[in-house]
């Protein structure tokens, strides 16, 4: 029985379902790209989908996109450690097209182990299919390094919606907004950890007036 209850078991899942002829894009369990990052990482980013580079070598955003992106969190003071990376599909889509409506649906459930498990204090969405998984309806142009508290799949969850790298490497003005959200990632860490222990203080005298 493969436990849906970690990265490693959701992979297996992928491939299994993968090799079984289950999932759209994926041919072979090869194919898969699956999430990567510490287990305890306060803060997820969510791409779109492997492009050639990743689809090679098996991990999200290593290709021209992801260096941009991983040098950025490096700027800004970000340790690799602290950051979980994945997709909202896990195959390559021929040619780097978007991905469909269908696709993005048929991976949802693995994303949502994925956020399930690690729960984390910041979701960064790179792109709008990613940002569309929680913020449906709205224009990245309008909403892009704005913080949002949702409420997904019946829990709050903050939302940091950010321009894809891809999208920064082929414009100026957008390149110049990507780095300039980012650099608001580390305030806001801050920010949500002082609202943790406060929400924390609050249980406490709860429970001590109940
Ligand atoms: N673009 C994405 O959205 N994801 C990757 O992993 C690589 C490029």
């Amino acid at each position: 029985m493969i436990e849906l209850d970690s990265p490693a078991g959701i992979l297996q899942a992928l491939e299994k379902a993968a090799n079984s002829g289950q999932l759209p894009l994926a041919k072979q369990a090869m194919d898969i790209v699956m999430g990567e990052g510490d287990m305890s990482a306060e803060i997820m980013l969510i791409g779109e989908a492997p492009g050639y580079h990743e689809s090679v070598q098996r991990r999200p955003f290593v290709g021209v996109s992801g260096k941009l992106l991983r040098k950025t969190l490096e700027e800004v003071g970000i340790q690799p450690a602290a950051v979980y990376i994945s997709n909202i599909v896990k195959v390559r889509p021929p040619d780097n097209r978007d991905p469909s409506p269908e696709e993005i649906l048929a991976f949802k459930p693995y994303l949502d182990r994925e956020i399930a498990i690690l729960q984390p204090k910041l979701i960064i969405t790179l792109g709008r299919f990613s940002m569309a998984k929680f913020l449906p309806g709205v224009f990245i142009s309008q909403v892009h390094g704005r913080l949002h508290k949702v409420v997904w799949e019946d829990t709050p969850v903050y939302v940091l919606p950010m321009y894809h790298p891809a999208a920064a490497l082929r414009s100026g003005s957008m390149k110049a907004a990507f780095l300039a959200d980012f650099q608001k990632v580390p305030k806001i860490v801050a920010w949500l950890a002082e609202q943790h222990v406060l929400q924390q203080e609050v249980e406490e005298v709860k429970a001590a007036l109940l």
